[in-house]
């Protein structure tokens, strides 16, 4: 759901759209929109690492998917002027990749793994002297003469971003020195990031405007460019050159998003747990195979916005419909002596 490039629309042009997404990423910390105290934390440790001139300690990046992690790996990198190399957790198979992959790296450069909690136990323990010693054992010949031999690699800061911080093992979370943790935006850093991509896309966006496309952005900068991009192409379509708020309006309810952001993937989540479930508990299990959706998907991008805007809460016992979930829904709460404590 989240990923842009599995969009719907069949004139959807992805090189197009990667270059207008790399055009409108942020890249230093002063544009970097929102987050004022993971660009306050970042910026002192950056300059602490340029004063000493070392690599920056290994940084853990966490939080729902689109809130700017890949952004922010990017601008570390630009502020103390080093390379990156980017990866991902689910595409390093063998140890030999990432031995690769760290020989090859500059003093000082950011490598960045996305998804790191998805990375296979033995390359995950293939990672710890690398960040911990910058040492690497390498398999040299094969059969029974093979042997092994501990390398130096270049000092590298290593850039992990994960929506499942709880799913890392402890020895990787600790070797990280520094933990950020994102959280969704304010509606006004939302605005102030549409209003500054709208002027990149030369698109004629009030504030207004801006604003009714923020409040219903998820608090999520990537939800907010796709909405932005979309109505871009439904004012194309209809020859129209300034956005107004009706016009967004018009173009959200056709985009099925309501006034609180949610997609029709959000209200069916919700109608399931109201209607079949009575407002639950009711386990992720039955939810994912019910709504035939991916347990992990459901984890990583639909719950934790409604957890966030109070429209669900978890307990061991399954996932609840809370009662502003229940009159989000326009329905009343009904009476069970099974939960009467709902929130
Ligand atoms: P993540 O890695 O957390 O999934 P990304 O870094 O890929 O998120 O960001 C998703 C999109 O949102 C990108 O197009 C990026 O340019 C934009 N974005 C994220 N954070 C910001 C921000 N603070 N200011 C402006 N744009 C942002």
């Amino acid at each position: 759901m989240e990923n842009e490039l599995n969009d719907d629309n069949p004139t959807f042009n992805e090189e197009l759209f990667n270059k207008f997404d790399i055009a409108l990423r942020p890249k230093n910390l002063n544009d970097f929109i929102g987050q004022p105290q993971v660009q306050k934390n970042l910026s002192t440790f950056i300059k602490a690492a340029s004063i000493r001139d070392e690599p920056m300690d290994h940084i853990l990046l966490h939080g729902p998917p689109g809130l700017g992690k890949t952004t922010l790996s990017h601008i570390i990198s630009n502020e103390l002027n080093v390379g990156i190399r980017t990866t991902s957790g689910p595409i390093i198979n063998k140890t030999g990749d990432l031995a690769a992959i760290l020989t090859n790296l500059q003093p000082k450069d950011i490598l960045f793994i996305d998804e790191i909690h998805r990375l296979s136990n033995n390359i995950e323990e293939y990672l710890y002297s690398a960040m911990e010693d910058f040492q690497i054992d390498l398999i040299i010949g094969e059969g029974p003469g093979a042997r092994s031999i501990r390398i130096d690699v270049p000092p590298f800061t290593l850039v992990g971003a994960t929506t499942r911080a709880g799913l890392l093992t402890t020895p990787l979370r600790d070797r990280f020195g520094i933990q950020i943790r994102m959280e969704f935006y304010e509606i006004e850093d939302l605005k102030n990031i549409l209003l500054h991509s709208a002027k990149k896309l030369d698109l004629n966006l009030p504030e207004e405007g801006a604003n009714e496309i923020a409040r219903r952005a998820r608090g999520t900068p990537r939800v907010a460019g796709r909405l932005l991009r979309r109505i871009r192409d439904i004012l194309s379509v209809n020859k129209i050159d300034k956005i107004n708020t009706m016009l967004v309006k018009d173009a959200l309810a056709q985009l099925d998003i309501d006034e609180f952001g949610l997609d029709t993937m959000d209200r069916k989540y919700l109608k399931l747990i109201a209607e079949k479930f009575l407002g639950g508990p009711v386990g992720l299990e039955t939810i994912s195979a019910v709504l035939s959706e991916q347990k992990d998907m459901i984890e990583e991008i639909v719950e934790p916005y409604l957890l966030q805007q109070g429209f669900i809460e978890r307990s061991n016992r399954g996932r609840l419909l809370t009662k502003n979930g229940w009159a989000h829904l326009g329905l009343k709460l009904p009476y069970d002596k099974d939960h009467p404590n709902i929130t």
